[in-house]
């Protein structure tokens, strides 16, 4: 059984590809490039990677369909930057010169707001939000979580995002500091598959 998962991002591909096992085929939506994108303009994670499955599904006529949207929740900022974990220094006007890529951006501007709340515990998680759908219909959802805390200073060169401040108690070391073995184990988006193919087998045996 094959899955079209709508992303072209080979990271993301990755974690999906592994977390599938052998029997399930994951594999990116043929087209994608061709196809309007849709608007990520939903307030919570299941909303856009609804609006994502649905939307891509129809322009794939019988396949299942695949959207994820993901990002960093912070108990601290009540949950920012959440859904607009991408655009969060941005729509914050948040400049520093010493920041030139939008992740160090996200990441100064993170630390800034953690800076300005009384809270000094930063407890935090990734979250991923999975979607399937066929033809317009939603088949499922399913969730992933991976848990942390948000340090003062980033450490660690490996990963993306706001990985060298997204600290790992149990293991000591930031998601930046995580070798890839480790780090896809822990993956959000590998446990959002899990889940969603827990769901959808359940409903009609995959494979
Ligand atoms: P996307 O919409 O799933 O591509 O993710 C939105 C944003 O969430 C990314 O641009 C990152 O800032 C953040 N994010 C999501 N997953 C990760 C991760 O595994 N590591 C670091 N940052 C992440």
């Amino acid at each position: 059984m094959t899955l079209y998962i709508a992303t072209s991002n080979p990271g993301k591909l990755r974690d999906f590809a592994i977390a599938a096992g052998d029997r399930i085929h994951i594999r990116p939506l043929p087209g994608l490039q061709d196809i309007p994108a849709p608007a990520e303009d939903e307030p919570t994670f299941t909303g856009n990677a609804i609006a994502k499955a649905l939307a891509y599904s129809r322009h794939a006529p019988g396949l299942i369909v695949l959207a994820d949207d993901s990002g960093l929740e912070v108990d601290a900022l009540h949950g920012a930057p959440g859904v607009r974990s991408a655009r969060y220094a941005e729509d914050l006007a948040f400049s520093d010169h010493l920041a030139d890529t939008t992740d160090a951006r996200n990441n100064l501007c993170l630390l800034q707001a953690l800076a300005a709340t009384p809270d000094t515990n930063h407890t935090a998680r990734y979250h991923c939000v999975l979607a399937a759908a066929r033809d317009g219909q939603l088949l499922s959802t399913a969730d992933g979580n991976v848990e942390g805390q948000i340090i003062a200073t980033p450490r660690g060169t490996s990963g993306f995002g706001y990985d060298p401040l997204f600290y790992l108690p149990h293991l000591h070391r930031t998601m930046a500091e995580l070798d890839p073995a480790t780090r896809l184990q822990l993956s959000h988006r590998g446990r959002a598959l899990s889940a969603l193919l827990l769901i959808l087998n359940a409903k009609t045996p995959l494979a």
